[in-house]
């Protein structure tokens, strides 16, 4: 009768509170137990390598979501910055046109006040001479 595997397996059920025997053939005996191929040393080595490197994977993963995220984020704060600056702009715009109207006004006044001016020196002094002849 061939030996099975001595690893004791606890799989956390109340039913296995003491744990049960591994169920495979024996494949080696290390420190004078029977172990199958999954339970040796080389067997729990390579398991715990393979093991560690989907760890080492997934939190990999997990680290470029959360790179993904915070650029996602600072992406939506730039924006919002950018959508500041534009609504700044606009404004600046707007107070631009408003100012560049008054000039045009200013312009056209300028070139319509010396004549109102001339105008009116010239009314004025045609009364006078009118009071003095
Ligand atoms: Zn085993």
């Amino acid at each position: 009768m061939r030996k099975t595997c001595s690893y004791k397996i606890y799989d956390g059920t109340r039913a296995d509170m003491f744990g049960h025997s591994c169920t495979r053939l024996m494949k080696v005996i290390e420190n004078g137990k029977p172990l199958c191929n999954l339970h040796s040393a080389a067997g729990l080595a390579k398991a715990r390598y393979v093991r560690e490197a989907r760890w080492a994977e997934e939190s990999k993963a997990l680290e470029e979501k959360y790179a993904r995220e915070a650029e996602k984020e600072r992406k939506a704060k730039d924006y919002d910055a950018l959508a500041r600056q534009v609504e700044t702009l606009k404004l600046a715009l707007e107070q631009s046109t408003a100012m560049l109207n008054v000039l045009k006004d200013a312009k056209y006044s300028n070139q319509l006040l010396p004549e109102m001016l001339g105008n009116q020196v010239v009314i004025n002094r045609n009364a006078l001479a009118g009071l003095e002849g």
